[in-house]
């Protein structure tokens, strides 16, 4: 017999016989889910609908990943959903699968993965649906004479009344009365303003800018993407930096928004967003928004009920907007696919671009990956035919490829790092009026303090790792576990009040070159400067006005922007990637060096870059003066092949970090034992467990362990159990422990 409780038998105890229970995921670090009761006055349970359940001593915010199952909690322990805040799931049933394997294929936490899926507002458990805004509108004030002794009040009103019946919405009210607020509040008692909750818009470009016209090499890629329709086909669009992919983008995004479907567009960089929305919003005239980590909560939720309203049409994003809620997505975009932002190095490790890759099949869409430097795995992918490879080899503008020279700094004088030749070069360009970007990966004024008596450099006490000197603010900073400190002369080994500095930064080069150059505006662009995306910008934008005339910058610079009066690009320090001890640093210094370059004579004038090295000789220089990726990227492969290292197998990184020293190596070295066990004669590889290249980190010994292998199914229950078994084991809560797939670095 059937008891159900009516809410009112409080007193007695309420037996269920046939009580129907859910299975959710909620947002903690084990690979579980765990079942509870459904209480049917909640209503229906729908699966990928978030729910209250309590946990422990806590209230969560879950998300049901089966209904109507069967439990083998026992019945005096399982505990009921307390709330179900969502009627209907939040996931497009496509989105929905990909996380579900991701979760699996990343190993990552199932509650975790749905709820990165998410913005705050909605893992906090706020309702998916959106007030509306208010806007306000005036009534006429008619003959009597109430705001007489009231200026505010009267600006307000007057203003409200000049925008009719549209009225203004905060936003407007803030651009053009100050302190607006309590003036309105009064307006609104007296009613002669009244108020109305609207849906919020997107705003629309209503100005297009004309369309390029396509070029040869754009339209046959263009019209390949087109012929290939509507289902899901993987494109490796491969052009040089310049090359004009994005107009190849714009072209197939035309006709997927003439249907009416949405598009989903990735980029790298944070910085990248805003000139590409710019670009965007003049080129489309549909809803367009952007979804970056430096949104607001209120923001991201706003964006992300747009997108799953279908209100916006195209979305603008880094690595997570991989997870927009589209609901009509007709393809999706990956520009500069190669590139490390688009791994999460940690909470959940995924690839943003292969999750792209997985979700357009799941929609079955088209998926365009574009680079001009693609990475080792789409290339291979394309060479297999799994992806449809095109090329764009020549600049969109007509303008050649820069010159590369390379520069012997054993042969030529150096100083501060800058050599003669790099110096002339950049005189010549100040003489023309043209501008010279500098490149060096590296921050802060010198990277290396060094004593003159012991010859020690100065370390950060929890790391193995040199501090860097900022000196404008007298500050030594780690850049690995960020500690700050004071600087002082004194040596921390002998004593001795004599320290250093060597090894040149942005700040002290950009002193060399003003010193140099006193009549030219050098700007420096790095994280310190541009601490802001909207200073960032304004930097950037003052660099294109022409502004500027000398750029000296990081990494940061070396992302897609389009400097059109930059003739010369210098590389001041290119050999510290290419003896990287990770396996994929050289292939992340090209990269690098390529989009760098890539910065240099994207107009008339061919432009020319200069890279320093103390190994001239190496034939990797060969390639990049050569501007041979292809090349280059042959004997990768080729390397890669024989070592069997990725693309070729599949490669996993366990990390574990400890507060002693050895704890992390002897958990690994026990895991290995299992994994050797489970494995027995296939052909997989577990190595030995090493400290990590940079062993102490804040305060913390790390140490690694790589498996490789072919057999990606495998290794994925493999490793899956091997996770199993460590959540379960009790030593494992001594160190923290985490599993990496596909890791893009193996720091
Ligand atoms: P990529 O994305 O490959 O780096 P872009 O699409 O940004 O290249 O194009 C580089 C520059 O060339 C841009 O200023 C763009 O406006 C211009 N461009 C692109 N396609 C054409 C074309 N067909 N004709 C003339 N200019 C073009
Ligand atoms: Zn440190």
């Amino acid at each position: 017999m059937t008891v159900i409780s009516n809410g009112l038998a409080n007193s007695e105890p309420v037996e269920f016989d046939s009580r129907s229970y859910v299975r959710v995921a909620v947002p903690i670090p084990l690979r579980a889910e765990f079942d509870f009761v459904w209480n049917p006055e909640l209503g229906n349970a729908v699966v990928g609908g978030r729910v209250q359940v309590p946990f422990g001593r806590r209230t969560l915010v879950g998300v049901v990943t089966e209904v109507d199952i069967s439990t083998e909690v026992p019945k005096n322990k399982i505990k009921q959903v307390i709330a179900r805040l969502d009627a209907l799931s939040v996931f497009a049933p496509a989105l929905w699968n990909s996380l579900r394997w991701a979760s699996s294929y990343y190993q990552a936490p199932p509650g975790e993965m749905l709820l990165a899926a998410l913005p705050k507002l909605l893992r906090d458990g706020k309702a998916t649906k959106l007030q509306g805004e208010l806007w306000y509108t005036a009534k006429e004030l008619g003959s009597s004479k109430v705001l007489q002794r009231a200026p505010k009040q009267v600006l307000v009103h007057a203003f409200l009344l000049e925008q009719g019946t549209v009225g203004a919405n905060a936003a407007i009210l803030d651009a053009h009365v100050q302190g607006w607020r309590p003036a309105l509040r009064e307006l609104v008692k007296k009613q002669l303003i009244s108020s109305e909750s609207r849906a919020i818009e997107i705003p629309v470009n209503t100005a297009l800018l004309e369309h390029i016209e396509l070029n040869e090499s754009q339209r046959i890629a263009a019209k390949t993407i087109a012929e290939a329709g509507q289902s899901y086909c993987s494109f490796m669009l491969h052009g040089t930096t310049g090359s004009g992919k994005t107009e190849v983008y714009f072209d197939a995004m035309d006709q997927v928004l003439a249907r009416n479907q949405q598009v989903l567009l990735l980029v790298p960089e944070i910085g990248l967003t805003p000139q590409l929305m710019e670009r965007v919003s003049n080129r489309f005239l549909c809803p367009v928004v952007m979804l970056h980590s430096g949104l607001s909560d209120r923001a991201r939720h706003l964006a992300w009920a747009q997108i799953n309203h279908s209100t916006a049409r195209i979305v603008v994003g880094t690595r997570s907007a991989v997870f927009a809620p589209a609901r009509t997505l007709g393809l999706i975009v990956v520009d500069e696919e190669h590139d490390a932002s688009f791994k999460q190095q940690d909470g959940v490790r995924y690839n943003a671009r292969d999750f792209a890759i997985y979700l357009a099949r799941q929609w079955d869409v088209p998926i365009i990956l574009g680079s001009a430097t693609p990475s080792l795995e789409s290339l291979s992918n394309a060479k297999q035919g799994r992806y449809q490879y095109l090329s764009l080899k020549q600049r969109a503008g007509g303008s050649a490829l820069p010159s590369v020279e390379i520069i012997d700094l054993r042969k030529s004088p150096v100083e501060s790092g800058i050599s003669r030749q790099m110096l002339t070069a950049v005189s010549d360009r100040l003489a023309r009026g043209e501008q010279s970007l500098l490149y060096l990966n590296r921050r802060g004024y010198a990277r290396v303090i060094y004593c003159n008596s012991c010859s020690e450099g100065a370390k950060c006490h929890r790391c193995d790792a040199y501090l860097t000197l900022h000196k404008s603010r007298q500050q030594v900073r780690c850049h690995h576990c960020g500690y700050q400190g004071v600087f002082s002369p004194a040596c921390s080994t002998c004593g001795e009040s004599g320290l250093s500095s060597i090894g040149e930064g942005t700040q002290q080069l950009e002193q060399v070159l003003k010193e140099r150059f006193p009549d030219a505006t050098v700007m420096r662009i790095d994280r310190d400067s541009a601490g802001s995306e909207s200073k960032l910008i304004e930097m950037l934008d003052s660099v294109q006005s022409g502004a500027v005339d000398i750029i000296l910058g990081t990494q940061m610079l070396s992302k897609g922007h389009d400097f059109p009066n930059v003739t010369l690009v210098g590389v001041l320090n290119a050999d510290q990637g290419l003896f990287s001890t990770d396996f994929r640093g050289a292939e992340h210094l090209f990269q690098q060096l390529v989009q760098v370059a890539g910065r240099a004579g994207r107009r008339q004038v061919v432009g020319q870059v200069l890279i320093q090295t103390a190994v001239p000789d190496n034939p990797f220089f060969q390639f990049v003066a050569a501007h041979d990726f292809e090349s280059f990227s042959e004997l990768l492969l080729s390397e890669r092949k024989l070592l069997r290292y990725p693309p070729y197998e599949q490669a996993v990184l366990f990390r574990a970090e400890s507060n002693f020293p050895g704890d992390g190596l002897n958990f690994l070295q026990s895991m290995r034992t299992w994994l050797k066990q489970r494995i027995g004669e296939r052909a997989i590889r577990v190595y030995d467990p090493v400290p990590s290249p940079m062993e102490r980190r804040a305060g913390r010994y790390r140490a690694q362990l790589l498996l490789l292998g072919a057999d990606r199914k495998y290794i994925c229950r493999l490793v899956g159990d091997c996770c199993a078994v460590l959540e379960a084991d009790r030593f494992s809560r001594k160190v923290r422990w985490s599993v990496d797939v596909d890791p893009v670095d193996t720091y």
